[in-house]
């Protein structure tokens, strides 16, 4: 097969890692891919919602499935171009049509689809400019702290915890009649806040049959011991410890099969990764959100862990027989250390060279910001580099990872020397 991925992180640098392992993948392309994707195929220099510019490509190369690893090209409908086109309808996207994206692209779409299907999930209500007072009415009533949540994509900051109500009643108006996220704040759902301890569940579907991939736990905060302000993320791991069979089992029976099941109930067709933000709160999940797209850095902890050919599970969501596929997955434990740009996530450091990935030694580096300079590697995004090891223990796995990380410099460099600890 011929398969086109699109996007440039260390998601799709792990995707195409281990897509390129499969006996079924003739040719790899990666759009627009990074300084390191090359390794795995060929990087095509194409932005992931230029569609006119996707279709030119996939037709020319005889694309015969295109994998979309980021949000936004499902959300403005990159499946749904692909099925309304004659050329293209025949060409499998694996990622869902813009209907069903709305699970990460509304935020109000998702807490009502999780109360029609009776799905675990805070309490909440939207409000919009018109319903301002009802709102601050409801925060009256809702206790702190209090959760507000933008509906729309905000890069993933659009989510605020309240301590007081002032603030809440504040940071609603904002939101509301100052656009403080822009359109994505034209909707605020309040939501109750949830205490526990948080993981990320991933499934793939064909819409029918469903496959649950390993589970995993990020890191979001810049600063060690969770501190500081929010990234994309600084670190992954998998398996979850407290994430045991009896909980999975809640997981499946209770969110999993309900959220299969009422897609294809209300008549939304999902073809792709459900990724299921969860709470753990004494033993019981909660949803906190979905994602239509796998998590970033999750998936370089994720796909090491896949032992069965990810591209044979891929055609069993294209084809709807992924119920006769079988995935099998390692016991052993992977981590994921980001190395990011020094000022991340403000203002950051670009364009430094990069130099000591050859002195790695148990890890695999996955690029995420990178890009080539002649024959040097260059440091570009905030989170430049994923270095993921996978190991026959937690304490191995963390270990190695963190101390291939340090092996890894340019100017500015950054990481978390805590990822997974608190797991021991
Ligand atoms: P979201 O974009 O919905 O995943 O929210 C971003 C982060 O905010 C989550 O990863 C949680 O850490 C936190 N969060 C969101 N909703 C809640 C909630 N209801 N209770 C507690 N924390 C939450």
């Amino acid at each position: 097969m011929n398969i086109l991925i699109l996007g440039s992180g260390g998601r799709e640098s792990a995707f195409a890692w281990k897509i390129a392992q499969s006996p079924k993948c003739e040719n790899l392309f990666i759009a627009p891919g990074n300084a390191g994707t090359g390794q795995y195929g060929t990087n095509i220099n194409l932005k992931v919602t230029d569609f006119a510019g996707i279709k030119a490509f996939a037709l020319s190369n005889a694309i015969d499935m295109v994998l979309v690893g980021p949000e936004e090209p499902l959300v403005k409908g990159i499946h749904d171009f692909f099925l309304a086109d004659d050329e293209l309808k025949g060409i499998p996207v694996i990622g869902p049509q813009a209907e069903a994206a709305q699970l990460e692209g509304s935020k109000d779409f998702s807490k009502e689809f999780m109360q029609r299907n009776n799905i675990p999930t805070a309490a909440s209500k939207t409000f919009t400019k018109d319903t301002l007072q009802e709102g601050f009415d409801y925060l009256a009533t809702a206790g702190l702290p209090v959760v507000l949540k933008a509906d729309g994509l905000a890069a993933g900051k659009g989510v605020l915890i309240c301590l007081t109500l002032e603030e809440a009643k504040l940071e609603l108006a904002e939101m509301l009649t100052e656009a403080k996220f822009g359109d994505a704040s034209s909707k605020v759902v309040i939501e109750q806040f949830l205490t526990g301890i948080e993981l990320s569940v991933f499934v793939m579907t064909d819409g029918t049959n469903y496959k649950i991939l390993p589970e995993a736990k990020d890191y979001k905060r810049i600063g060690e011991g969770d501190t500081g302000l929010n990234t994309g993320g600084m670190g992954s791991v998998s398996p979850v410890p407290f994430a045991d069979a009896e909980f999975m089992a809640k997981v499946e029976q209770r969110v999993i099969i309900p959220t299969v099941e009422g897609l294809k109930k209300e008549g939304i067709p999902y073809k792709g990764f459900i990724f299921i933000g969860l709470m753990n709160t004494e033993g019981e999940p909660w949803v906190i959100e979905y994602n239509c797209r796998m998590g970033d850095p999750e998936t370089e902890s994720v796909m090491p862990r896949i032992q069965s050919d990810f591209v044979d599970l891929l055609e069993g969501v294209a084809q709807g027989n992924l119920n006769e596929k079988e995935i099998i997955i390692s016991d052993k434990v992977a981590a994921t250390v980001v190395c990011v740009a020094g000022g991340y996530p403000g203002e950051y450091l670009k364009n430094k060279a990069i130099s000591g990935i050859e002195n790695v030694r148990g890890s695999h580096v996955f690029h995420a910001g990178t890009t080539l300079s002649g024959e040097e590697v260059l440091a570009t995004g905030g989170r430049v580099l994923a270095v993921t090891t996978l190991q026959d223990n937690m304490f191995n796995a963390l270990q190695q990872a963190t101390a291939d990380a340090a092996r890894i410099y340019y100017d500015g460099v950054y990481f978390r020397k805590d990822i997974g600890f608190d797991l021991l």
